[in-house]
This record gives structure tokens, C-alpha cells and sequence, in this order.
């Protein structure tokens, strides 16, 4: 089974190095955070290294840090736990989903190294003193540990490599070039040194023919992190790379941004926008958050802190020689530095995707797809507080044309006359097409933005107007479309809408001759400012379930359908009742509600017949 997860997650057998090289580097952090933080501890810093070694006769690759170690409790917790179940228990029950790297996913990186070992022995002993251990695995039969002689502190990660087979020769992972070049592709960032020992020939002094051969420590990577390095020597290749190495996502970034900053506040930061949200990105598992650093040292893996929650899909850290590296979580809330840190860097997102909108749409429609329902949220939690920032990034649906818009170019087409910004909101784009309330704007020519978030028209609820222009639902009670007179209830009629409201009481607040419907009967309006589409939303929440939407029934007056009802109210009480209910019925139906009596509904259409 142990196989199964192995094989089916990575394809690419060398990266076991990155993994192992990558827990190494995080030890290693942790030991200087332990110096820093602990005065008992003290330690050298040159001494802070990994070591690569490989023995060709033993078939081992050995891989040696002088980081934190591990205690004995945490060689089987930390690397025993797989063995048992946990993760392997989710990967039986569940596939996971494609691209999906439940490695990462669930912090086993360690087992990696059975993509290509036979056995795995730890020696391992932690800075924080006890003696050492040893822990060994052959993979799925679980493993062993128990005491062994002194060693320092830090940890060796021994390798027993697999047997050639036809396909796979693994003993390239002995080869020192080959080493080299993996370190070199996916570890070449990390601050430590990863060293290693070479072997190479050379002219014997004095000689002009004789060869010797001697051995030699090599640093094998260069060290400077990314985010450190100038601009002009990194390819979006190299950003992608790190994007992928870091874990940031298992998706390709859309975009990033290498910025830094001299002056006031001093920093660098390297950040991604995504572009897929995670799994659980819209819910409350989700942490947002950059990594912090403080000259080159993880201070943070997740600083909320720096991003506000409508950018939280931002991947990427920030680096600052301004910040304390001791300083508390509840210490960076407050620090002066950091707010303004955070401040630059949302001005910087919004700027890229601004710059993505403005110029390569298609991008940023793709973004939008993913995260545009946070950037509406974004406008509508905290009382619309951000929500100048916000709305130049959104973009809707909209009855002209296939592709969504901007709240600038919607304002930017609108009709001379035009008052407002007309909206319609629903479950989607082909329903709201065909919604009776759009008939005479979208006849007269008015682009129409179509809603389909539930978020949607409580955000520009929130935003109020656009440039001075109202937002206005379709299906608002007080419509006035433009030069067009507003619908007059005629005298002769105004007794039998009463009759009609009283058979409705309790469903609508009112019956009406419409001014919006051309070609269909009937449709709802709404007055007040719960539309019908925002109680839909509201049922569904606890603390809300009992608002309602005031509604008016309308009545196409230039309807034969009307003719029908005045002919029925005129003679019939028994038909007038029903054609009431009928037309009320419908209307629900059109705008996707259900029929209080589905039966009666029913009963009510056969007695047509
Ligand atoms: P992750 O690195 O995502 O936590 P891994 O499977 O790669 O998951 O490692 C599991 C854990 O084992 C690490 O979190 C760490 O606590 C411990 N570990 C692995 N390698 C080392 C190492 N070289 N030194 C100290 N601890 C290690
Ligand atoms: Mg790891």
C-alpha cells in the first residue's frame, strides 16, 4: 500500500532529495531559532550544513544535517506515523483528486525516500539533549527504533538503494554529477550549505602526463534565496519553480511579483496569485497568510497579518531586516513595520491585477473564475470598508455579449438618458435572459449585468452606485424605465386588483398594471430593499430565515390574459379566483420560488381544460 502512495504521487523519483534536503533545511532553522531563542543553546554557525554521501559498494546515499534532531518520541511520531495509518488510511478510502499531492498535502515528504530505497535507517539526536536513536524502515512492515551510541546533535538519513531493474536504474542516485544537477534544479535556494565531497583527477605536480586523483568538499548550491537574487537573472521558469517547491500550490501561478522596497520600511517580497483556488479555499479551514522573514530567517510560515482576507489567495512571503526575529504573534499584530508592510503589498496586488485586467483580459477572467467571489465579499464584509479599493477588480455577466464586464465599462456605454445601473439577479445567465422583468430594458436596447453569485447584489447593495449611478434590480417595485410613461392603474380596473390582492393576502403586498412587460403576462416585483433572490439567500441562513421579500403581483395590461381576467371578474367569481392564482402561481415559478400548493396549482391548470 505504502507502494501504492509512492508511486501513484510522485513521478519523478528524484525529488525524494528535494524532500529530504528540504526537512534538513527546516531542522536547520530550527536549531538557529533555538539558538536565538534559548541561551543554552549555543552553536556555530558555519557548522550549520547538509551533507550528501554516497558509498557505491554499499549502494547508500546518505544525507547528514546538523539541524535540531529528533528525540526518540519524535522519530516515531514524526516519522513513524504513516507506517500505522493516518494519511495511508485517507489514501484507501479516498482517491485523491487529480493533481492533488497528498504528500505535501499531509507532511510526509520523509517517505519519499522509498521511491528509491530499500531500507531507510534515522540516526538522529535532538539539540535539546537525550541521547541518540536510530529508527529503520523497510517501508510497509512498519519499523524499528533503539538507542545508539553518541553522536552530535543533528540527523544522518541513510539510504539503502533499490536493485536495478530493467526500467529503473537507481543507482544513478550514487553518481556524484547526477546528485549535483538535482540539487542544483530544485534545492539550489536553500540557505544552508549542501555539501559534498568530489572526486576528481588532476596533472600530478611537477608532471606533465601523470594524473592523481583527490577529493574535495563542493557547496553545491548556491545559497542565495530566490527572492534575494536580481530580477534579470531569474526566468518565470525559476518563480515557477520555487512556487512549486514552496508548495505555494499545486497549480501553476498566474502571475508574480518581485518587489523591494528601500526606505521607510525596508523589504522584499516575492508574491503569487494563483491561479486555482485551493480545496478548501472558501472555507473556514483556509488560513491565508505570507511567510515572514527576517534577514533570510523564517520568523513565520503564515502571517495573516500581512494581507487583508479579500486578497487572502496571495501566496509568497515578505522578508524584512526591519523586524525582530523574537517578536511575538501578538507583538506583530501591532508592529508599526508591518502594517506598513502590509499596506504597500495590498496596494502592489491590487496594481498586478489591474495591470492583468487592463492587459491580458482572458488571464484575468481566469482569475476571476477562482477567486472573484472573494474580492465580493470583499466588498461587502466590514460595512463596505473596502470597497473603493475593490470595485474597479469585479466583473459580471452581462446581456451584452458572452464575456463579463467591468463596472467602468458598463458606465462607460450607458445610454445618455440612462439613470441607473440595471441588474438582474438569479440562479443563471440563460434563466435571467429569459426573466419577463428584462423585456422592455433589453427591448430598448439597456445592457442588463446578470447575477448569479449569491453574493452579487448584496455587494453592490453595499457599493450603493457606480460614478454617481444607482444600481437598480429589474424587478424593483419603483422601476421607471427610461421614456417610458410609468404604468397608471386605469380607474375602471382599480376595484379588481383590490379583489385579486385580497385573494393574495399574505403571498404579495400589492397587484399592479405593469410598465415593464411587453410580451408576457405577468411577473413579480418587489418593494423595499429585500429582493427576491436575496431571501432565497436569507432562508438558507439561521439567523435570518424569516426576512421576506415584499411582493407585487404585475399584471400585463395589454395582456389577452388580462382581457380573460376582467371578462371572469365581470362574471365569474369561481374563475376569477383562479385565474388570480394562477397568474400569482406562475410568477412564483418564473422567478425559481415554488408554489405554496403544487396540487391546487395543478388542479387550478386541468380546470382550464
Ligand atoms: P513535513 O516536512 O511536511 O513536516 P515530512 O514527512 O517531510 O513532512 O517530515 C515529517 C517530520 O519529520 C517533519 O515535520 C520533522 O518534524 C521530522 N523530520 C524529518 N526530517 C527531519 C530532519 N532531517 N531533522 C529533524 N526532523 C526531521
Ligand atoms: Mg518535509
Amino acid at each position: 500500500m505504502l507502494d501504492l502512495l509512492i508511486h501513484s504521487i510522485y513521478t519523478q523519483k528524484e525529488i525524494f532529495l528535494r524532500e529530504l534536503i528540504s526537512n534538513a533545511s527546516d531542522a536547520l532553522d530550527k536549531r538557529y531559532y533555538l539558538t536565538l531563542s534559548d541561551e543554552n543553546q549555543s552553536f556555530d554557525r558555519d557548522s550549520f550544513q547538509i551533507r550528501l554521501a554516497a558509498d557505491q559498494q554499499a549502494r547508500t546515499l546518505t544525507v547528514a544535517d546538523t539541524g535540531v534532531g529528533m528525540t526518540k518520541e519524535e522519530l516515531e511520531s514524526n516519522l513513524g506515523t504513516i507506517a500505522r495509518s493516518g494519511s495511508l488510511d485517507f489514501k484507501e478510502s479516498a482517491e485523491p483528486a487529480e493533481g492533488v499531492d497528498i504528500i505535501g498535502q499531509f507532511g510526509v515528504g520523509f517517505y519519499a525516500a522509498f521511491m528509491v530505497a530499500k531500507t531507510v535507517t534515522v540516526r538522529s539526536r535532538s539539540a535539546n539533549g537525550g541521547p541518540a536513536h536510530e529508527w529503520r524502515s523497510e517501508g510497509p512492515d512498519g519499523y524499528t527504533v533503539k538507542e545508539i551510541g553518541d553522536m552530535e546533535p543533528g540527523t544522518e538519513i541513510v539510504l539503502l538503494l533499490k536493485d536495478n531493474t530493467e526500467e529503473e536504474k537507481y543507482d544513478e542516485f550514487l553518481e556524484a554529477h547526477r546528485l549535483s544537477a538535482i540539487v542544483k534544479k530544485y534545492s539550489d535556494f536553500i540557505k544552508y550549505p549542501i555539501r559534498m565531497s568530489r572526486t576528481r583527477s588532476r596533472l600530478k605536480e611537477g608532471s606533465e602526463s601523470e594524473y592523481e586523483d583527490y577529493t574535495e568538499d563542493e557547496t553545491l548550491n548556491s545559497m542565495v534565496p530566490i527572492w534575494r537574487k536580481n530580477k534579470n537573472e531569474l526566468t518565470d521558469e525559476d518563480y515557477e519553480r520555487f512556487y512549486t517547491d514552496k508548495r505555494f500550490g499545486f497549480d501553476k501561478p498566474l502571475r508574480h511579483a518581485h518587489v523591494t522596497v528601500d526606505g521607510a520600511v525596508s523589504y522584499t517580497a516575492l508574491l503569487y496569485i494563483p491561479e486555482k483556488a485551493p480545496f478548501d479555499f472558501y472555507t473556514r479551514e483556509y488560513e491565508k497568510g505570507l511567510e515572514l522573514y527576517t534577514s533570510g530567517v523564517l520568523i513565520m510560515q503564515k502571517c495573516p497579518d500581512l494581507l487583508p482576507d479579500y486578497f487572502s489567495f496571495v501566496k509568497g512571503l515578505v522578508d524584512s531586516a526591519d523586524l525582530s526575529l523574537n517578536i511575538s504573534r501578538e507583538m506583530l499584530q501591532h508592529d508599526r513595520q508591518l502594517r506598513l508592510i502590509a499596506k504597500r503589498i495590498q496596494e502592489r496586488v491590487k496594481s498586478e491585477l489591474l495591470s492583468m485586467l487592463k492587459n491580458d483580459r482572458e488571464k484575468y477572467a481566469g482569475f476571476f473564475e477562482s477567486f472573484g467571489r472573494q474580492l465580493k465579499y470583499g466588498v461587502y464584509s466590514d460595512w463596505g470598508a473596502n470597497k473603493d479599493v475593490l470595485q474597479d477588480l469585479l466583473l459580471f455577466s452581462s446581456s451584452d455579449g458572452d464575456k463579463p464586464v467591468t463596472l467602468e465599462e458598463y458606465a462607460g456605454r450607458m445610454k445618455p438618458e440612462q439613470k441607473n445601473i440595471y441588474y438582474a439577479a438569479g440562479d443563471s445567465v440563460e434563466k435571467l435572459k429569459k426573466l419577463p422583468q428584462t423585456e422592455l430594458l433589453s427591448d430598448k436596447g439597456i445592457e442588463i449585468l446578470y447575477f448569479t453569485d449569491d453574493v452579487d447584489e448584496f455587494a453592490v447593495k453595499m457599493l450603493g452606485a457606480y460614478q454617481e449611478k444607482p444600481f437598480k434590480n429589474v424587478s424593483d417595485g419603483d422601476l421607471e424605465v427610461e421614456g417610458e410613461p410609468k404604468a397608471e392603474t386605469a380607474e375602471e380596473d382599480k376595484a379588481m386588483f383590490s379583489a385579486m390582492k385580497e385573494k393574495l393576502s399574505g403571498g404579495v403586498i400589492d397587484v399592479r398594471a405593469s410598465a415593464r412587460l411587453k410580451s408576457h403576462p405577468c411577473c413579480l416585483a418587489t418593494e423595499g430593499g429585500v429582493s427576491i433572490e436575496m431571501e432565497k439567500v436569507l432562508s438558507s441562513m439561521p439567523g435570518a430565515a424569516g426576512v421576506k421579500a415584499e411582493k407585487v403581483l404585475e399584471i400585463n395590461a395589454g395582456h389577452a390574459v388580462f382581457t380573460a381576467l376582467k371578462a371572469a371578474y365581470a362574471e365569474d367569481e369561481e374563475k376569477f379566483s383562479a385565474y388570480t392564482r394562477l397568474l400569482y402561481n406562475q410568477a412564483l415559478l418564473i422567478d425559481g420560488l415554488s408554489v405554496e400548493d403544487p396540487v391546487a396549482f395543478a388542479n387550478d391548470i386541468c380546470a382550464l381544460f
